[in-house]
C-alpha cells in the first residue's frame, strides 16, 4: 500500500486494545436473484476483521493461496489490519466458496466449498498474538479452532462461530470446543442442527449448557438473541429494505461485537447488549453490497447513525 493512502477512520470509541481473528480468507462466487459476482473477497476472517477494524487494531490469522489478489491485501492494509499471521501458500489455491440465494434471501444453498490452502493449514500464532485478550475463532474447522486455543498464553475472552459443514462432518470436535469458549455466536438454523431443538429459546439454553457462558443466536432479518447468566436480551435487525448480498452478515456481526468489547475492555451484560447494537448496525451495512464493498471509509459515520436509529427503534 502506498504510504500516502490514509487508513479508514475508526469510531471515536475505538481503543488500542487489539483483537485476534482467525478464520477463512476466501474467494466467493455469489449468486443472488439480481446478480452474480465471481471471485470476490469473502471468508469469515475477512468480514470479521474488516468489521472489527472500526473498533480496534486487528491481528488476522489465516491462509490464502498464490492466486490471491494483491488488491485484497491492500484492502486489509487500508483497514490497518496486521497481516503477520496471514500465510500465503505457494503451492495451493485460495479457499473457494460458492453460494446461491433465493428470492427472499432467507435461504441459501452452498454450491461449492473448496478448502484448498485450508486443507493442510496449521495456524501458527506470531509470538506477539499469544497474549491478545479478545479472540475470534471464525468459521474454520473446529480442529483448527482448538489448535489456536492451544497456543494462547494469557487469559482471553474467546468468541467462536461455525457453519453447517462443520456441524455435519466435525460435530465431536465442535462439541469439545464449546466448553473452551466464552461466547458462541451461531445462526438459528445451525443452533437447531446442533441441539436438535425446534424452539429457539430452548436451543439457546441448551447451547449454554454445552459449555459457553454466553450464547448469541442470530436470526437474520429477525435480529439476535443473547443468552447470558443475567438473563435474555433481544435486538431487532436494523430495518434494511434493499439487500444486495447477505453473505458475511454473521461474521461482520461477530467482528464488530469483538471489537466493541475490546474497545470497552468489558464483557458484562450491559456491555454485551451495547456491543450487539454496534454489531447489528455494522452487519446491516455489509448486506447492502456484495463482499465488503460498503464497509469503506463512509461506514464509520453510518455505524454511529444506525446505532442511534436502533436505540430509538427499541425504546418504549
Ligand atoms: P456468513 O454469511 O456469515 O455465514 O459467512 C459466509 C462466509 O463464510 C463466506 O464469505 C465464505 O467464504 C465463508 N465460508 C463458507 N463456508 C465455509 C466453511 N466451511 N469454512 C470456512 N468459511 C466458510
Amino acid at each position: 500500500m502506498s504510504p500516502e493512502k490514509p487508513m479508514i477512520q475508526k469510531l471515536p470509541l475505538a481503543s488500542t486494545a487489539p483483537v485476534l481473528i482467525v478464520g477463512s480468507v476466501a474467494y466467493d462466487t455469489i449468486i443472488t436473484p439480481a446478480a452474480t459476482q465471481e471471485y470476490i473477497l469473502g471468508g469469515s476472517a475477512s468480514y470479521s476483521s474488516i468489521a472489527a477494524s472500526y473498533f480496534a487494531p486487528v491481528q488476522l490469522v489465516g491462509v490464502v493461496g498464490h492466486d490471491f489478489k494483491k488488491g485484497f491485501i491492500d484492502r486489509f492494509e487500508h483497514h490497518g489490519i496486521d497481516l503477520q499471521g496471514l500465510k500465503i501458500s505457494e503451492k495451493e489455491k485460495t479457499f473457494f466458496w460458492k453460494g446461491r440465494y433465493h428470492e427472499n434471501f432467507n435461504h441459501r444453498e452452498t454450491l461449492v466449498t473448496e478448502l484448498n490452502a485450508f486443507e493442510s493449514f496449521e495456524p501458527t500464532l506470531p509470538q506477539n498474538y499469544k497474549e491478545t485478550a479478545f479472540v475470534m475463532l471464525g468459521t474454520i474447522g473446529p480442529d483448527l479452532q482448538h489448535h489456536v486455543l492451544d497456543q494462547l498464553n494469557g487469559p482471553a475472552y474467546i468468541i467462536a462461530d461455525t457453519i453447517e459443514l462443520w456441524i455435519d462432518i466435525k460435530r465431536k470436535e465442535l462439541e469439545a470446543l464449546l466448553p473452551r469458549i466464552n461466547l458462541f455466536t451461531i445462526d438459528k438454523r445451525e443452533a437447531m442442527m446442533i441441539t436438535g431443538e425446534t424452539n429457539t429459546i430452548r436451543a439457546g439454553h441448551k447451547l449454554r449448557a454445552m459449555g459457553p457462558e454466553t450464547v448469541i443466536l442470530k436470526k437474520g432479518e429477525h435480529g439476535a438473541l443473547l443468552f447470558h447468566e443475567s438473563g435474555l436480551f433481544s435486538i431487532p435487525a436494523y430495518p434494511v429494505t434493499e439487500i444486495e448480498d447477505p453473505t458475511g452478515a454473521g461474521d461482520t456481526f461477530a467482528g464488530a461485537l469483538l471489537g466493541y468489547l475490546a474497545a470497552k475492555g468489558s464483557t458484562d451484560f450491559a456491555t454485551l447488549k451495547k456491543a450487539m447494537a454496534y454489531a447489528t448496525a455494522t452487519a446491516s451495512i455489509t448486506i447492502q453490497a456484495f463482499s465488503m464493498d460498503r464497509l469503506n471509509d463512509a461506514a464509520t459515520a453510518l455505524i454511529e447513525q444506525r446505532v442511534e436509529e436502533l436505540t430509538a427503534l427499541t425504546q418504549f
